[in-house]
C-alpha cells in the first residue's frame, strides 16, 4: 500500500445555525474567549440588515467595535481592512460574499481570528478556507483559513433575495460532479473518502428537500445553509477545494475572467454541473430539475449570456487550473458541444 502524506485540518470551532441566533453572539464570543477589540467588515447593505445589531450585541458584551464599509472584494479594499490590524483583536465578516472574503483574507494575512456571519446563502465561501479577491481586475481564489465561528441566522438569510438562495443550491448541487471529477484522479494522494462522502451527502440532502427550499420556508433555508457549511468542512477535511470544485467550477472561473457581466458563482457552477454530469454519463436531469425548482438558470439564456460565450467557457475551461483534472479536460470539443446541446444548456 502506498503511504499518504499526513494531513492537518483546521475547522471552525463553533457553528451556530437557526432563526434568531444572532442574539447569541455575546455568548458565542464569550465561549470563544476572544480578546477585546473587534472590527466588523460589511457593506452599506449588510450594515443596515444586521451590522448595527451585531455592533450593539458585541459592545454590550464589552467589545469595543470599529466598522468598515467596503465597496468590493479587491486588493485595495483588502489593504484598507488590513490597516486596522494593529488596533483590533478579531474580525467579523458580515455579508453575502465580499465582506466575508475580505475579513477572511485579512484575518489569515495578519493572523487575527475571524467570525463569519452570512446574510445570504449563495455559495459555500462563508464557511470555507478560500477567499475570492479581485487582483488587477481578475477574480482570484486565495488560500486562507476557515472562520473560527460561523453564526448563520436563518431569519436574516430567509429575507435575502430568492435568486441568492437559488445560486446556493447551484453551488451545492455541483458537489456531485466535483466528486466525480475528483475520482478521475483517485490514485492521487489528495483523495479523501470522508470528505467526498460529506460533500455528496450535503448535495443529496438539498436535492431530496428541494421542495422545502423552493417554498422559501425557514426549514428549507436552513437545509441549504447547513449543506454549504458541510461543503466548507469537507474542503477543510480534504485540505483542498476538490470536494466542492471540479470542472463546473473551472467553467465558472473562466466566465468570471472573460465575461463582461458574469452571473452569480453558484448559478454558473450549477449550470456547468448539468453538462459535466452528462459527460460523466450520470443523471444530469435531476440536477437540471433541482435547479429549475428554485428558478436557478439551466440555459445560457437564463444565465443572461449567449450560447457562444457559454460554449467557449466549457471548451476553454482547461486553461483554468490545468493541473486539476476534470471531465472537461478529458473530453474533446465535439463531446463537450454535444453535451451542451443535448442538455438544452445551449440551443
Ligand atoms: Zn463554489
Amino acid at each position: 500500500m502506498r503511504s499518504r502524506p499526513a494531513r492537518s485540518m483546521i475547522l471552525p470551532r463553533m457553528v451556530v445555525t437557526g432563526p434568531g441566533v444572532l442574539e447569541q453572539l455575546p455568548a458565542i464570543i464569550a465561549e470563544l474567549d476572544i480578546p477585546e477589540r473587534g472590527l466588523i467588515v460589511c457593506d452599506s447593505n449588510t450594515l443596515e440588515i444586521a451590522g448595527n445589531q451585531v455592533i450593539e450585541y458585541l459592545e454590550a458584551g464589552g467589545h469595543p467595535m470599529e466598522k468598515i464599509e467596503i465597496g468590493g472584494a479587491n486588493t485595495k479594499e483588502l489593504d484598507r481592512v488590513e490597516a486596522y490590524s494593529d488596533k483590533i483583536d478579531f474580525l467579523v465578516g458580515l455579508g453575502g460574499g465580499r465582506p466575508i472574503d475580505l475579513a477572511k483574507q485579512a484575518g489569515f494575512n495578519k493572523d487575527i481570528p475571524f467570525i463569519s456571519i452570512p446574510t445570504a446563502a449563495s455559495h459555500d465561501g462563508f464557511g470555507s478556507a478560500r477567499a475570492s479577491i479581485r487582483q488587477e481586475g481578475r477574480k482570484t481564489s486565495m488560500q486562507a483559513i476557515p472562520p473560527i465561528a460561523v453564526v448563520a441566522d436563518t431569519s436574516i438569510i430567509s429575507k435575502a433575495p430568492k435568486r441568492l438562495l437559488g445560486a446556493g443550491v447551484g453551488d451545492i448541487i455541483s458537489n456531485k460532479t466535483a466528486i466525480l471529477d475528483w475520482k478521475l484522479s483517485e490514485q492521487k494522494a489528495d483523495y479523501s473518502e470522508y470528505a467526498a462522502a460529506l460533500s455528496e451527502m450535503a448535495a443529496k440532502l438539498v436535492e431530496d428537500g428541494i421542495d422545502k427550499v423552493a417554498n422559501g420556508s425557514e426549514e428549507g433555508v436552513r437545509l441549504v445553509v447547513k449543506a454549504l457549511i458541510s461543503s466548507g468542512v469537507a474542503m477543510s477535511i480534504a485540505g483542498t477545494s476538490r470536494p466542492a470544485s471540479g470542472g463546473e467550477h473551472k467553467f465558472s472561473h473562466w466566465l468570471d475572467s472573460n465575461c463582461e457581466s458574469p452571473a452569480l458563482h453558484g448559478e454558473q457552477c450549477g449550470l456547468g454541473s448539468i453538462v459535466t454530469m452528462y459527460l460523466h454519463g450520470g443523471n444530469w436531469k435531476i440536477i437540471r430539475d433541482t435547479l429549475n425548482s428554485v428558478n436557478a438558470p439551466t440555459t445560457a439564456k437564463n444565465l443572461g449570456m449567449d450560447d457562444d460565450m457559454v460554449l467557449s467557457a466549457f471548451l476553454n475551461s482547461k486553461e483554468i487550473r490545468p493541473n486539476r483534472l476534470t471531465i472537461l479536460d478529458v473530453s474533446n470539443s465535439d463531446e463537450i458541444k454535444d453535451a451542451a446541446l443535448a442538455t438544452g444548456v445551449i440551443g
